[in-house]
């Protein structure tokens, strides 16, 4: 990571532009930030990740995961996209990012986060200090849904286990759930954004926590200040685990 007092593009760029709808429960009025001071304070819950009760095959890398997913067609999102968008970076990354699904820009690409949405995700990251390249980005649904509506329960569910694959071999300390679908996916039902996010829940021994999606962002720029609080949270606790032995 690179510098302390770092510059905050994804604050100052202006990203008022029009983006995808944001889901409800990312548009709502945020409640205060809760201050934060370092990863333990903020930890709330012990919990696994849920289960899979997959039936894929023992994979021992992601290359052989994501041969897997992209010859797929556990649910009907798959009928309507061009490809399977897999996901990407650092195959030992101790960050990664979860999102909702692609869209129409990532959905021709074949990688995730790649849109006006994708750009701001960049801008966050390296906000952070950090690049693309260091951290591993994913997606709770790995098609595209119709018109970027958000993915069915049953949709999310067929394509889970491939997303919890994924956890297990890249193996991150920190997760980061980009809005709610991801949230709900990865923490639970009763989970959001506005509700959950300026805190850590810890699952099967990684912390986890939530903020914006950068689509609800684009749209509502002045929760940017609100994700900043939330990424700064988790440089602190990625500064912890690197100066912790074993970690
Ligand atoms: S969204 Fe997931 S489960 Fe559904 S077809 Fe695509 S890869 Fe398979």
């Amino acid at each position: 990571m690179r510098g302390g007092q770092l510059a905050f593009p994804f604050f100052t760029s202006p990203g008022a532009d029009p983006a995808p709808a944001a889901r409800p429960e990312d548009l709502s009025v945020p409640a205060p930030a809760k201050p934060s001071k370092a990863a333990p304070s903020e930890l709330r819950g012990t919990a696994p990740l849920p289960a899979s009760g997959d039936a894929l095959p023992p994979v021992r890398s992601l290359e052989e995961l994501a041969r897997i997913a992209l010859a797929c067609n556990g649910c009907r999102l798959r009928a309507g996209c061009r490809q399977v968008v897999f996901g990407e970076g650092n195959p030992q990354a101790r960050l990664m990012f979860v999102g909702e699904g692609p869209g129409e820009q990532e959905d021709l690409q074949g990688r995730p986060f790649v849109g006006r949405a994708g750009q701001l995700l960049d801008r966050m990251i390296a906000a952070m200090g950090l690049a693309r390249s260091d951290v591993y980005i994913a997606n709770v649904v790995k098609c595209r849904p119709p018109n970027n509506r958000a993915p069915e329960l049953d949709e999310a569910d067929a394509c889970w286990p491939f997303l919890r694959r994924q956890i297990e071999l890249v193996d991150p300390r920190i997760i980061v759930c980009l809005g709610a679908v991801a949230a709900r996916r990865l923490l639970g039902p009763g989970f959001g954004v506005t509700k959950s996010r300026g805190r850590f829940y810890e699952r099967d021994g990684r912390l986890l926590t939530v903020t914006f999606h950068p689509a609800a962002l684009l749209r509502f720029p002045a929760q940017k200040k609100l994700a900043w609080e939330d990424l700064k949270m988790v440089m602190r606790a990625l500064e912890d685990l690197r100066s912790s032995p074993g970690a």
